[in-house]
């Protein structure tokens, strides 16, 4: 086994989940990011993300000098022959990709590759629009290097799949691999990298170019999206059909081994650092490319449809909200994670807040996050108990198993009025019991 030495630009969700999933099978990893408050936090083992695995093992980690820090770009590119790339890319004003972090890494890495000796490999893991690899990347690093992509030095697109909260896992166990390779050379470098890594449990690698690497990506989310999409547009027709129930449908849907089962549960809408961005995204290059994409845009409006039926939910109930204390629980985009990035909850509080609303807000991870951008637009609870206290309604958006240890009658005696929009269903097994003890309303399910 070739002894691996790979640097990461880019410690986020992405950069530093991959840095300690490599790290834990052998390989020597030097990560590199641009933000010295983070290397700091990592260099004492302190994880600056919530993710389970990357907590429990960095500082194990840095301690036995498997996983290195540097704020010097130089020093992560010479010590190593494979850099990963897992800088941001998120949305313009346009809907496009900003690609500015992505430009500025490669150009780092050539700067250094210029005076390097011996063959590198320069993999993007970020998500880019597709022909960005080859019509930017490519270009962009021959130039600063001053070598040819091919000989002395590689490039790949690699998209990456994982899922906040199981991060760890979905990099060390993937369902597939996709190599975008500009040449074979650097897809079979990479391929060995994965194979040691791997070992017997390497999943189907797809070998392909890498705008076709590109498209798989931005492909795969918007279908995602699109079940959700899909799924809630069930729901809304299920609240009005007496009996409807949108879970027993989307079960009964979802054996049919043509469906699946997963993306398909109805909610308060998708959100989260991915499937917003890239499906904006790959709306805009459609336009850019004079194709006018109905599909993708329709998937987009459903969502903000939702995110606004919810609020409308809450008004049919209290009327004009000007006054009325509303509780929020869960903020991060989804439960397990503190990311709050594009999260539907935080954009459902500002609508209630523009409405008028006082809103008390709890979730178990993402309170700091959800600090810093909301700052004192809301009262920020240290409970799901003191959360709902006096409040008019509580609106579940997210499905914590904390929030389903609350019972009927804690809502029924903390509440000034127990009324739940529930965005989940999370008291689905307890409705004869919710039913009683409070105005329970679950969205996708009609009413009788
Ligand atoms: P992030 O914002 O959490 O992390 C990006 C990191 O890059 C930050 O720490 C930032 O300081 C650093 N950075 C910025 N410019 C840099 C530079 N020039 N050199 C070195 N570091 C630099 O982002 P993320 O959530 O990890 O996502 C990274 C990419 O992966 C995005 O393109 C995203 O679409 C994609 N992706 C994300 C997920 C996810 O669940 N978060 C899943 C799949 C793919």
């Amino acid at each position: 086994m070739i002894e691996w030495r790979i640097s990461i630009f880019g410690l986020g969700y992405v950069g530093l989940s991959h840095a300690i999933a490599y790290a834990l099978k052998g390989v020597k990893v030097i990560g590199f990011d641009v933000d010295r408050e983070k290397l700091k936090s990592i260099k004492k083992g302190i994880s600056p993300i919530k993710e389970p695995g990357v907590v429990e093992n960095l500082g194990k980690l840095v301690k036995s000098g498997r996983l290195k820090v540097t704020g010097s770009h130089k020093d992560a590119v010479l010590s190593t022959n494979i850099t990963f790339i897992s800088v941001n890319t998120p949305s313009l004003p346009d809907g496009y990709a900003d690609l500015s972090q992505v430009r500025s890494a490669i150009s780092r890495i050539g700067e250094v590759l210029y005076d390097k000796n011996g063959y590198h490999l320069v993999v993007v893991n970020s998500t880019v629009p597709p022909r960005t690899t080859e019509d930017l990347v490519k270009p962009l690093l021959e130039e600063t290097s001053g070598k040819i992509v091919g000989e002395e030095i590689g490039l790949c697109f690699m998209p990456e799949f994982l899922r906040e909260g199981s991060a760890i896992r979905d990099i060390l166990e993937p369902w597939r691999i996709v190599i975008g390779e500009v040449d074979k050379k650097s897809g079979d470098v990479l391929e060995s990298f994965l194979l040691d890594v791997h070992g017997k449990r390497l999943p189907p690698v797809i070998r392909t170019t890498p705008v076709n690497a590109e498209l798989i990506k931005y492909g795969s989310n918007a279908f995602l999206a699109m079940r959700v999409s899909f799924i809630n547009t069930m729901a809304r027709v299920c609240e009005l059909l007496p009996g409807a129930d949108v879970d027993v449908v989307a079960y009964g849907m979802g054996l049919d081994p043509r469906i699946g089962s997963r993306y398909l549960s109805a909610g308060p809408g998708f959100g989260g650092s991915c499937l917003p961005k890239d499906l904006k995204a790959l709306i805009k290059t459609c336009e850019n490319l004079g194709y006018d994409p109905l599909l993708f845009k329709v998937i987009d409006e459903v969502n903000e449809q939702q995110l606004k039926h919810v609020v409308e939910i809450v008004e049919q109930r209290l009327g004009n909200l000007k006054d009325k204390k509303v509780a929020v629980l869960g903020l991060a985009f989804k439960a397990g994670t503190d990311d709050i990035r594009d999260s539907q909850a935080i954009r459902i509080i500002r609508y209630l807040v523009e409405k008028g609303a006082e809103v008390k807000v709890y979730d178990p991870e993402a309170m700091e996050n959800a600090r810093n951008v909301l700052k004192d637009l809301v009262e920020y609870s240290t409970s799901p108990y003191e959360c709902i206290k006096d409040c008019d309604v509580t609106i579940i958006v997210t499905d914590w198993s904390e929030f389903k240890d609350l019972k009927a009658e804690d809502y029924r005696k903390l509440m000034k009025k127990p009324i739940i929009v529930d965005t989940r269903r999370i008291y689905r097994e307890r409705l004869e019991e919710f039913n009683e003890r409070t105005v329970y309303i679950p969205i996708g399910i009609g009413k009788k």
